[in-house]
């Protein structure tokens, strides 16, 4: 008997419909981060024995890309999470550490601060 997914959109569905993609990996280095940070962050896994939380691509029915929290040993799923709304999630709790310019705020060395507009 083929081991099912629990797609959030789709239902539980057969798991040659899924395309595994590697484990999740950590957050994203800064885009002027040194070549070793970037060059871990693309290539280096860990590759460990037990629960991983792994990117999926659901090819063969949403076509969604998923969160799948499996074990590697077992192959039991404890869970599947919608990765676009991970990744939403994850970038709204960052914006909140940031500072946000609503329209018409005084952006500091912007066009509307004295001798800072180019002539
Ligand atoms: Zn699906």
């Amino acid at each position: 008997m083929a081991s099912l997914i629990p797609c959030p959109f789709c239902g539980p569905r057969p798991t040659e419909e899924f395309a595994p993609r590697g484990d999740v990996a950590g957050p994203r280095p800064a885009v002027d981060a040194p070549f070793d940070d970037w060059h871990d962050y693309v290539y280096l896994r860990d590759n460990a024995r037990g629960r991983n939380r792994e990117h999926w691509h659901h090819q063969g029915g949403c076509r969604r890309w998923l969160i799948v929290e499996r074990d590697t040993v077992t192959h039991v799923v404890h869970g599947v999470t919608d990765a676009r709304a991970a990744a939403l999630a994850r970038r709204d709790a960052e914006e909140d550490d940031s500072v946000m310019f609503e329209p018409g705020d005084s952006v500091p060395g912007g066009p509307d601060t004295e001798g800072g507009a180019a002539p």
